[in-house]
């Protein structure tokens, strides 16, 4: 009958919209990455959910679409926001190749947003969003898209910041990044398992960021030429003090 893509929000605890929450307990069958289904599968102990390992995205979304064609209420769940980087869109693509159903998107707070939060407010102005995974986009094209929001004096969120087959993703970027003109002393930020165990929010310059070890459940922060640090929180100025001088 329908597919509804949620987003659990960056740990699927406190960040669950009441939303996406509603959108769960109405759904008949629940069908995610086996790590999220495991964040949600105590809150519905007696839902039936179907998890599929990594890289298997277009099977999954594909079950989901034929299980709605067939008359199911399914709910596919990703992390953060499902139109970030998740699900949605994929939905919608494969979604040609059924009979006509019903979608619905839920919106999550995306890790852009949770890790802001934790570190200050670095995101408080024109921000540009860029994946450092080239699993689906070829490098350079990443590569020229952070020179050029480095260019644009964007401050930067870095999504898919590492993984065991690219560890060294991170130091390439702030290698662009600096070689396209951005000063070493650059405040920047990282945020570890937001909304989970181990959350941990760390503020660096950029010289120093090209040297930390971060893993796949990162969330870089890259600030703008007017970011700061504050009480050692990481502020971009948004400018209403500034236009007061
Ligand atoms: N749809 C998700 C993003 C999925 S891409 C969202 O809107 O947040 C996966 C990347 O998201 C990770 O590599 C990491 O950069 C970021 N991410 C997702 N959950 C996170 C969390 N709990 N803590 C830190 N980063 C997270």
């Amino acid at each position: 009958m329908r597919v509804t893509v949620v987003g659990l929000g960056p740990g699927a605890g406190e960040d669950l919209t009441g939303r996406a929450r509603r959108a769960l307990e109405e759904a008949d069958l629940i069908v995610g990455y086996t790590a999220y289904i495991a964040l949600i599968r105590e809150m519905f102990p007696d839902k039936e959910m179907r998890s599929t390992g990594m890289r298997r995205e277009v099977d999954r979304c594909r079950e989901a679409v034929a299980a709605a064609a067939e008359g199911r209420d399914v709910a596919v769940v990703c992390s953060g926001d499902a139109g970030i980087y998740g699900m949605a869109s994929l939905v919608y693509e494969v979604s040609q190749e059924f009979p006509p159903v019903e979608i619905h998107v839920v919106p999550g707070v995306t890790a852009a947003s949770g890790g802001a939060a934790l570190l200050g407010a670095p995101l408080n102005h024109d921000f540009a969003v860029i994946s450092l995974s080239d699993l689906l986009t070829p490098w350079e094209k990443i590569a020229q898209r952070l020179r050029c929001a480095a260019q644009a004096d964007f401050a930067i969120c870095l999504y898919n910041p590492s993984s065991r087959h690219r560890p060294d993703y991170l130091r390439r970027a702030c290698d662009i990044l600096l070689e396209a003109g951005l000063p070493p002393e650059t405040v920047c930020g990282y945020v570890q398992n937001i909304g989970r165990e181990g959350e941990r929010a760390v503020v660096l310059p950029l010289g120093a960021l090209q040297e930390a070890r971060v893993d796949m459940f990162t969330t870089v922060f890259v600030g703008n030429s007017q970011t700061r640090t504050i009480g050692g929180r990481m502020v971009t100025p948004r400018g209403y003090l500034q236009r007061e001088d």
